[in-house]
């Protein structure tokens, strides 16, 4: 039985799902997250829930007192439109995987998760729209997204160290675009899955039917439903594997194929038009997932339409709301 787990980011999208599953699987949860309580995308009532800025070392060091494994979601991020323009920001979240690393120690703290990301791989790799997938071992020489993928690669290697030198088993799993239901799908820090389906949900509700799209439309991703996310960290945070490991969907689609696949769940046809000068990103990325399939004999698989069914549904739902003057509606089966 694992004893008490702190889930640092637990107002955010991923961490408040983890929470809500570990609860159900029966862990002791601490959740904690710098957001009032009242703006928590998810908030469990099974667990202990607190509002900490965890860049601080003291808060870090109440938040790890009598944990033993620890979930570090909470970063300071975005879609390409936040991570372009917050460079200095997305940096600053070193301070927090850095103090809850000294604070776990000092603590006895036995496992910790870190959520890497696939911006940590190197721009040269990522020049093309048909791509192969990125692979662990292309890390290096190293030249990730500027700001927020060098605070992942240098808290990628922090965390080695303190396995390594402290004996903290230490958990590194690099996420490829995750989505779904109950995160961010307005106000800026949205990614593209979230901003299509708002778009088209507005499109539907205002009759306007036109959609801008960031870029020509034809650089490529891949994105991970919400559920196949928390699968893979849940079994990450059980193994003995301690190398970076991706935890990505390799179903690979450009964003014109995105929107074909958003409008096609809405029954609509847009008039799209092109943003040629908004923040881009790489032009083509996906992930290998040779290496999890080897380690779980199992890697992401929900497919994307059938998890953005979900997600387009549930943003549908807040975008109406809104519309109506009505507060956020939060459910979905
Ligand atoms: P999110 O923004 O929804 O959640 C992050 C949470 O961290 C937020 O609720 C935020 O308030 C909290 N936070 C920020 N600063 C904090 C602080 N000083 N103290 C306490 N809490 C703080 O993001 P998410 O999508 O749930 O991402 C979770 C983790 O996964 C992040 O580390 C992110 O970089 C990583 N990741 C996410 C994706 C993705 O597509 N969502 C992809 C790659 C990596």
């Amino acid at each position: 039985m694992t004893g008490l787990t702190l889930v640092a980011g637990a107002g955010g999208f991923i961490g408040g799902q983890l929470t809500r599953d570990l609860v159900e699987d029966g862990v002791a949860v601490r959740a904690v997250d710098c957001k009032p309580l009242d703006r928590w995308f998810f908030r469990s009532d099974g667990s202990q829930n607190l509002s900490l800025d965890l860049r601080e070392i003291g808060a870090c060091r109440e938040a790890t007192k009598g944990v033993e494994q620890v979930y570090n979601l909470a970063a300071d991020m975005g879609g390409m439109g936040f991570i372009e323009y917050n460079k200095a920001v997305c940096m600053l979240s070193v301070l927090i995987n850095t103090h809850l690393l000294i604070a776990s120690r000092d603590n006895g703290v036995s496992r910790f998760f870190f959520a890497s990301s696939a911006c940590v791989y190197p721009d040269y790799l990522q020049r093309d729209a048909d791509i192969p997938g990125l692979k662990e071992s292309d890390t290096y020489p190293a030249m990730p997204e500027d700001g927020y993928g060098w605070e992942k690669l240098f808290s990628e290697r922090m965390c080695r160290h303190f396995r390594e030198d402290f004996g903290i088993a230490t958990r590194i799993g690099r996420y490829h675009n995750v989505y779904g239901p109950f995160g961010t799908w307005d106000g800026g820090r949205e990614k593209a899955p979230a901003a299509i389906s708002r778009k088209v949900a507005m499109a539907v509700i205002t009759g306007r039917h036109d959609i801008e799209i960031w870029g020509d439309g034809e650089q490529t991703r891949s994105f991970m439903f919400i559920d196949d996310c928390l699968k893979g960290t849940k079994l990450l945070m059980a193994s003995d594997f301690v190398d970076p490991l991706n935890i990505g969907s390799d179903e690979m689609v450009s964003i014109n194929q995105l929107v074909d696949i958003v409008e096609g769940i809405a029954q609509i046809k847009l008039k799209r038009t092109y943003k040629l000068d908004a923040p881009k990103g790489v032009r083509g990325r996906n992930s290998d997932n040779t290496l999890i399939r080897k380690v779980f004999d199992w890697a992401p698989s929900i497919s994307l339409k059938a998890g953005m069914e979900k997600t387009y549904r549930w943003i549908y739902d807040q975008v109406k709301a809104r519309a109506e003057g009505r507060s956020y509606v939060a459910a979905y089966d």
